[in-house]
């Protein structure tokens, strides 16, 4: 995504951060770089509208890999149904963050009538 660039430049932010003012700046490229590292929008599997998700998380443990396994879960604002999920966290973070939703795997279901 990002990637190096991005790093090249919280490093050059970092090593300025000597005044309030650079602090601010600094304080405010963490803040784009964290949102613009979220994917928030989403396709409901049963109604197939789009919104910006609004999702929770909750660990349910680890595989067999050490992987942490993550259910995200909202419901629909559409439709109303459960909207649910699970995502693999490869380095075995114990957090993650909700609003996040790349690699999250939605479960699908019969649509209801
Ligand atoms: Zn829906």
């Amino acid at each position: 995504m990002l990637g190096k660039k991005v790093k090249n430049l919280v490093e050059r932010i970092f090593n300025n951060v000597t005044n309030e003012s650079n602090t601010k700046l600094f304080l405010g490229m963490l803040k784009y770089i964290y949102n613009s590292n979220q994917n928030t929008s989403m396709e409901c599997p049963t109604c197939q509208s789009q919104f910006h998700s609004n999702m929770r998380n909750t660990l349910v443990g680890k595989n067999k890999r050490n992987a942490s396994i993550f259910v995200y879960f909202q419901i629909c604002p559409e439709c109303d149904e459960p909207i649910v999920g699970i995502k693999e966290a490869t380095r075995g973070e114990v957090y993650m963050n909700p609003n996040n939703i790349d690699g999250v795997v939605l479960l699908k279901k019969e649509q209801r009538r």
